[in-house]
């Protein structure tokens, strides 16, 4: 998914589950449920694009997901626990940008790029990105009322 949608899932996990002893075992494993949901993000035809302009998409991607996280969950959860929860929704894909940003194509790298292409269910636009819009709003709701 969109580094902002999984931002966002990490953001609403923390904010639900006040001990990080047990979100961030959660958040970790909501990353690669949440890529097995049909989907689009940036990282599709990465071959075909410029290094720069994938590189410059991830970023602008993973700011605003930093950005929205907090805005919604900012106010109700430690800052800290947020950060570190949005790190950890985003290390399955951060540890792949050295693979495809340096052709980096060695342990751990190439595990988790391995690992991410495999389970990543893909979908185009505009489904690719209502699955996203859906999944994360129904989680968030689902938090709401178990919380
Ligand atoms: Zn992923």
């Amino acid at each position: 998914m969109t580094a902002t949608a999984h931002a966002l899932i990490g953001g609403a996990i923390a904010a639900s589950v006040p001990n990080p002893a047990i979100g961030i075992p959660l958040i970790a494993i909501s990353h690669p449920i949440a890529d097995m949901i049909p989907h689009w993000d940036f990282g599709l035809g990465w071959r075909s694009k410029s290094k720069i302009l994938l590189f410059l998409e991830a970023a602008g991607d993973l700011i605003l997901g930093v950005i929205l996280t907090f805005i919604l969950f900012g106010n109700s959860t430690n800052y800290l626990y947020l950060a570190l929860a949005i790190f950890i929704s985003e290390s399955w894909d951060l540890l792949q940008v050295p693979y495809w940003l340096f052709g980096w194509k060695f342990f751990p790298f190439s595990a988790f790029y391995n690992f991410g292409h495999e389970i990543n269910r893909r979908a185009k636009m505009p489904w690719g990105i209502l699955t996203q819009a859906a999944s994360v709003t129904g989680l968030v709701l689902v938090l709401r009322i178990l919380h």
